[in-house]
């Protein structure tokens, strides 16, 4: 792991000398940490730890969907993670969650031609007990809105959208309405259930679950290879009946909590920087590159910067809890600290698995272009800016709305979607190496947002929203 990761930082640096922009950013009127950020990647190289904190929450913990047994034993596996991580003044903040829980589920195809689904309900779905009728396939959710109650009354919706594999995460953007609303479009048309195509760029038999809108028929994601024999056999044009039972249901509210510690900061300890990762799952898989890779990069992060001289402000790490079903942890958050949001210089989420650190992003006031290419030139060296708005991430969004400026440090998910959400998201899909050179990245930008003089400032009104 270490001599290729000090290979991975190493080009890095060269490839920031060498590049034409770099050149061109001014120098930064104060010190530029190359101490401190040199540090940190030493730190990273001779003793990385990321990979053994995610190993220790998938091994020890496992799935942790929100109001389960697992839920309940990763809050208590931060609470022992974080001092370990040279966190301070950890504490927890309750968060009611709801609490569903998936059952026995089975799906077939009954007639023209008997064969077995792999199916997953979609979270948050009701059950269903053997139901069966035939199947109306539509391209996407835009041709499922546009049709007639008469051609989907009592029947099951079939959506079939290919999503390919993206860098950026944007196809999922494309395509994952149909598992969020195709439910509930698919119920005001009359339909009796849903099952869509997996929202997944992969082609392994195993179906992706997430979360959808609340709706009164049963929904469940096909694995991708059983959605293309659906297409298959409706595409011949004969009706096909399909069946299934699911086993899904609510089992009412459940307390968790958001787990909170810090670095403290030296000068300004009520400036806060957030560094945050969901610690639920869902049910299927161990939860490791969602968003178990995002707790190891956050905790490692932190180790990396509490060994340094401290940060002029303070870095405030919050593991969320239930960002899967609802994103109960960063509502709580948010209503709980909104009081001190203009206290927040930034805030930055790991929540996009294990790949390589590839893009720099900032949302904020004034201060955010000068503040970036301070970031380009020293703690995210190596990386690009593309001018473009940081995103935030799921569970500081809510703080978006507050006005909190976003730093993005995006990480390359060309291959997070083959097994984001399914019972193939264990830890085996994880590289250590680019785990770890993602926590040097993230503890590099925190600890530079939490010492340098300048802040972003809060994000203009107009442009609080996300979508
Ligand atoms: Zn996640």
């Amino acid at each position: 792991v270490s001599s290729r990761l000090a290979i991975w930082l190493l080009l890095a640096a060269v490839v920031a000398c060498g590049n034409p922009q770099h050149a061109a950013v001014p120098a930064p009127a104060h010190d530029p940490l190359v101490p401190e950020l040199d540090a940190i990647r030493r730190l990273a190289t001779s003793a990385p730890r990321a990979f053994d904190v995610v190993r220790s929450l998938t091994d020890e913990v496992g799935a942790r969907s929100a109001g389960s047994p697992g839920d309940k034993l990763a809050v208590a596996w931060a609470r022992r993670a974080m001092p370990a991580s040279g966190l301070r003044d950890v504490r927890t903040e309750p968060v009611m969650v709801k609490h569903w829980v998936r059952g026995e589920e089975s799906a077939a195809v009954v007639s023209p031609f008997a064969h077995k689904l792999s199916v997953a309900a979609l979270g948050g779905s009701v059950g269903a007990r053997g139901l069966e009728a035939q199947v109306v396939m539509f391209d996407d959710l835009d041709a499922l809105t546009k049709a007639d109650t008469a051609g989907v009354a009592g029947k099951i919706v079939f959506l079939d959208t290919p999503m390919h594999r993206s860098r950026d995460g944007s196809e999922y953007g494309r395509v994952v309405p149909n598992r969020m609303r195709g439910a509930a479009v698919a119920a005001k048309l009359g339909a009796v259930g849903l099952l869509i195509r997996s929202v997944g760029s992969d082609h392994n038999r195993l179906p992706h679950t997430g979360m959808m809108r609340e709706a009164p028929i049963p929904a469940a994601a096909l694995s991708v290879p059983d959605a293309e024999l659906l297409h298959r056999l409706v595409a011949r044009g004969a009706p096909v009946r399909v069946t299934m039972t699911l086993g899904a249901h609510m089992e009412g509210t459940s307390e968790s909590a958001n787990v909170i510690g810090e670095v403290r900061g030296r000068e300004l300890p009520s400036d806060i920087v957030l560094l945050g990762a969901h610690l639920d799952s869902w049910d299927l898989g161990t939860g490791a590159i969602d968003d178990g890779a995002g707790c190891a990069i956050a905790l490692e992060a932190a180790r990396l910067v509490a060994e340094l001289p401290p940060p002029r402000r303070t870095l405030r790490v919050v593991l969320f809890a239930n960002e899967e079903h609802g994103l109960d942890g960063g509502k709580a958050y948010a209503k709980a600290h909104a009081g001190e949001a203009s206290h927040h210089v930034a805030a930055l989420e790991a929540d996009t698995g294990a790949g390589l650190v590839y893009r720099i992003r900032a949302l904020g006031g004034p201060g955010t272009a000068a503040i970036l290419a301070s970031l380009v030139s020293h703690a995210a060296l190596g990386i690009a800016a593309d001018g473009k708005p940081a995103w935030g991430g799921a569970d500081i969004s809510p703080l978006r709305e507050l006005g909190v400026p976003l730093v993005d440090v995006s990480q390359d998910t060309s291959d997070y979607f083959d097994f984001h959400h399914t019972a193939n998201d264990t830890l085996d899909k994880i590289d250590p190496t680019s785990l770890e050179q993602a926590a040097v990245y993230f503890a590099s930008v925190a600890y530079e947002l939490a010492t340098t003089p300048e802040e972003m400032g809060p994000i203009p009104p107009a442009e609080r929203r996300s979508d």
